[in-house]
């Protein structure tokens, strides 16, 4: 029986139960590509799933997270053949299909991203799903039309996974970006991806009015709840807003003010089923619009063994940046 080292969430009467396993190749799922993972990442969506707080596992037994770096060990699809180095962005992996912190995936090759070339496993994954989904929301304010003469952009919940990497990109693109963060202490942390200045979080945190002062041309939303709503009311006319998260909460107590009045328009995000294109443009624009000096200094690394403290501290809102984790 050939068996490799995987982070698997079983059911159990009270909820569900993470642990580093021996898990038997053959119970992988069907797929005509096995990878060989080396790094994966903590997202916030992997603590839900490692900490059982968020319904995000939906076949159990499940292989936990929810992205990976590798090299392709067998394949039958035509794009891909032995020795390619791949990523792998969702498409339901650590939710309802085996996912990334395991040595062994097996996946469709549809579901695959080449590694672009100047980049290594590890800074792909320094980047991983919630780098992609930063970048993938200031695409959408571009397509909107959004440029930086039209004024600053907000970023919520700064300091975590997306919103450090969107300060970055959108500072590397010229954009005038102001952090928003609830932990003000890391004011300098922030001003070196490329912040301009610093908003608390409690100044988007009151009962949002339908209409309040214009303060923002867009924002990169990955709090959601109050905070969104309050972005969509304070956003300058003709603005936009990428919503990808809900870091603060699932509901929008907005009005459709901001929307009738002053053309603001709100962009939903989604990475998981994000059409292949889309993801191959991403990750081209993340091979250059991302300073990799920034990149290595919001990462850093951890092992499988410490997964568990990290899924925890997420979801406490105490990550700063980016996790990598070693696979194997
Ligand atoms: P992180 O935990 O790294 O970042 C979230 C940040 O939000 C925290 O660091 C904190 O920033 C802020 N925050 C946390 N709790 C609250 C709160 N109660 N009220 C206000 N702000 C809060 O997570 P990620 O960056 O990995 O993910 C962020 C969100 O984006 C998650 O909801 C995740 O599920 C979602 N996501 C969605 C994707 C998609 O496809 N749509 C893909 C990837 C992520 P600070 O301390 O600076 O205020």
């Amino acid at each position: 029986m050939a068996t490799f080292k995987a982070m698997v969430i079983e059911k159990t009467d009270g909820g569900t139960k993470a642990a580093l396993t021996d898990f038997d190749e053959a119970n992988l799922m069907d797929g005509d590509v096995t990878v060989r993972v080396e790094y994966s990442t903590v997202n916030y969506k992997d603590g839900l799933a490692i900490t059982g707080k968020g319904p995000v596992v939906r076949r159990f037994p499940m292989i936990a997270g929810v992205d990976f770096a590798g090299t392709v060990e067998t394949s039958s699809h035509p794009n891909w053949k032995p020795g390619d180095k791949v990523i792998l962005n969702g498409w339901g992996c650590g939710e309802t299909h085996l996912g990334a912190y395991a040595e062994k995936a097996r996946v469709k090759g549809d579901w695959l991203v080449a590694l672009p070339s100047s980049m290594s496993m590890h800074d792909a994954m320094a980047i991983g799903t919630a780098g992609y989904t930063a970048m993938l929301a200031l695409m959408a304010l571009e397509r909107h039309g959004l440029t930086p003469e039209r004024g600053p952009i907000a970023v919520t919940g700064a300091a975590g996974g997306v919103g450090s990497v969107a300060v970055a990109i959108l500072a590397q693109r010229g954009f005038t970006v102001h952090a928003v963060t609830g932990r003000t202490e890391e004011a300098d942390y922030l001003k070196s991806l490329g912040a301009t200045e610093i908003v608390s979080r409690a100044e988007l945190a009151g009962t949002p009015r339908p209409l309040a002062k214009e303060r923002w041309a867009g924002a990169i939303d990955s709090v959601g709840s109050t905070t969104l709503a309050n972005l969509l009311s304070m956003s300058r006319y003709g603005g936009a807003v990428a919503a990808c998260g809900l870091a603060g909460g699932m509901d929008l107590p907005a009005t459709v003010a901001p929307f009738i009045l002053r053309g603001v328009c709100l962009y939903g995000i989604d990475s998981v089923m994000c059409p292949l294109p889309q993801r191959q443009e991403a990750w081209k624009r993340l091979e250059t619009d991302l300073d990799r000096r920034k990149l290595a200094q919001i990462t850093r690394d951890i092992g499988m063994a410490d997964l568990a403290e990290a899924a925890n501290a997420i979801l406490a809102g105490h990550v700063r940046g980016r996790i990598v984790v070693k696979i194997g």
